[in-house]
């Protein structure tokens, strides 16, 4: 999911936080929503399913008045694709209105939905976000004052949680204690007061906004009239950031590590070419994740970059449709194959992962359909071998192809002369950053956040 917020009194909040959802909706297709919350505490918010250009228009948007904002766009994990799971979650408390938007997936949201439900609180949604709201709510109808209860909820979370939260007394911005989902926080040129949260810096860049620092794993940084102040809610912080978010979840423009993603998967490319070169005619990236990698694989051997796959850029990404034959019969409506580039070719295809083949397959297909005589796969990262439980949908793990099958027998299944994948080693020295920094679980089972076990057992072999 993508969360934004800003504050910001005499701005028209809605509209940043419109266009901040806009330059985020690679990170979640399903719905987008917007909470805006007016000085005296009075709350307006609209949200529906769609993209944010669906949902919103200027006279919608005009309605959405006031000196804060919270926006979401979201992508399933916990809860299923509905109206009703549309964040941000809006909770009633002894002090107002809470707004809440959330990236990330909780890996405890049974225990946490049950002691809830102990206390008579009255759940509406089946999120793990709209948890988190009422358990704030809960702290806060006790007699705490929002951070304090916020904080009191933090500590019954476990997973993941990269939140911007609206109250009527101010804007919280927050990360689970190992900030697996990133977070970012601006500041709007000319006035030191107005902050903004993001979930990438492409969020900020839109508005205009200059980075100022990641909100860190375990702090809470709370923004009202008086400034941004942090606090360190939990002492044992351990960052484990998604290295997916890096490989191929974030857009290539936003930074990180004070890189460029693009940058960062030009290495990885260049790091495949060394590992896995072949002799071939033409390099060709899959649309749009592949193609840095690609650029990088073709740098570092001299063969030829060229585009092979030309994409409908607004069709949203097959994987984040919930079933699965909308992904089968969503992969042609995408990607389309440049028969005069391709004819007679041997071609090389960089793409950033395989998940469950079936993408690759039909691609491979369609570029021996369009007249290449040779198709070798390289991929920019290792094999994906488990599920992820902290916000990336990556289905079962007997859905994975990697998790059954050798790098030879999914080369057979997808059909392609040659597959590699980057090495572990490889990717670690691309990444040039401490890998105890990161999550990569998805690669080797190494979960960083224990799973209990009816979750494990729903997911895993
Ligand atoms: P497959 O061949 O496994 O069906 O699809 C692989 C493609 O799915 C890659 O191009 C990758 O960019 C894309 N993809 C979409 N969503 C995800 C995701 O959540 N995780 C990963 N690793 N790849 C994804
Ligand atoms: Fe990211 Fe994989 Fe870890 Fe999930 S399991 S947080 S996708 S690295
Ligand atoms: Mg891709």
């Amino acid at each position: 999911c993508g969360v934004f917020g800003v504050y910001a009194p005499g701005e028209d909040v809605a509209k940043l936080t419109y266009f901040g959802l806009y330059a985020l909706q690679h990170r979640g297709q399903e719905s987008a929503g917007i909470a805006t919350f007016e000085k005296d505490g009075r709350v307006h918010s609209h949200k529906d399913m769609g993209l944010v250009s669906q949902v919103f228009n200027e006279s919608l948007l005009a309605k959405l008045t006031g000196n804060l904002g919270i926006g979401h766009t979201r992508y399933s994990t916990t809860g299923s694709s509905r109206i009703v799971n549309a964040q941000p979650a809006l909770v009633e408390t002894r002090l107002g209105t809470l707004a809440l938007a959330h990236n990330g997936n909780l890996v405890n949201t049974a225990e946490l939905r049950q002691e809830l439900l102990d206390r008579n609180c009255n759940l509406v949604t089946t999120t793990d976000s709209e948890s988190i709201a009422i358990a704030i709510g809960l702290e806060v109808d006790n007699g705490k004052d929002w951070l304090e209860a916020a904080i009191g909820a933090f500590q019954k979370c476990r997973g993941a949680f990269s939140l911007a939260i609206g109250t009527p007394a101010g804007m919280m911005g927050v990360r689970d204690p190992h900030g697996i989902r990133p977070l970012v926080i601006g500041e709007l040129e000319g006035n030191p007061s107005r902050y903004v949260l993001a979930s990438e810096t492409c969020g900020l860049d839109i508005i205009g906004a200059r980075y100022l620092r990641d909100v860190q794993p375990g702090e809470l940084v709370w923004i009202t009239d008086e400034g941004l102040a942090s606090f360190q809610w939990n002492r044992e912080p351990s960052r484990k950031l998604c290295i997916f978010e890096m490989i191929y979840f974030a857009r290539p423009d936003s930074v990180m590590h004070d890189e460029s993603l693009y940058s960062y998967r030009m290495r990885l490319g260049r790091q495949l070419a060394e590992e896995s070169p072949a002799d071939v005619d033409i390099i060709i990236g899959v649309p749009d994740s592949g193609i840095p990698a690609a650029i990088g694989f073709s740098q570092a051997t001299g063969i030829r970059y060229a585009e092979g796959l030309i994409k409908n850029r607004y069709v949203g990404r097959t994987f984040i449709q919930p079933t699965q034959t909308m992904r089968e019969s969503g992969i042609r409506m995408k990607l389309n194959p440049l028969k005069d580039v391709l004819q007679g070719q041997r071609v090389l295809m960089v793409d950033d992962s395989i998940v469950r083949g079936t993408t690759s397959r039909k691609i491979v297909q369609a570029l021996r359909d369009a007249g290449a005589t040779e198709v070798h796969m390289r991929i920019s990262s290792p094999p994906v071998t488990h599920p992820c439980f902290y916000g990336i949908d990556t289905d079962n793990q007997d859905q994975l192809i990697a998790a059954t099958q050798s790098v030879e027998q999914i080369e057979a299944k997808i059909g392609v002369d040659s597959l590699a994948y980057l090495s572990w080693e490889g990717m670690l020295k691309a990444t040039g950053e401490d890998p105890t920094q990161f999550c990569s679980a998805c690669f080797t089972g190494d979960y960083p956040i224990a799973i209990g076990e009816p979750l494990k057992r729903s997911k895993l072999m």
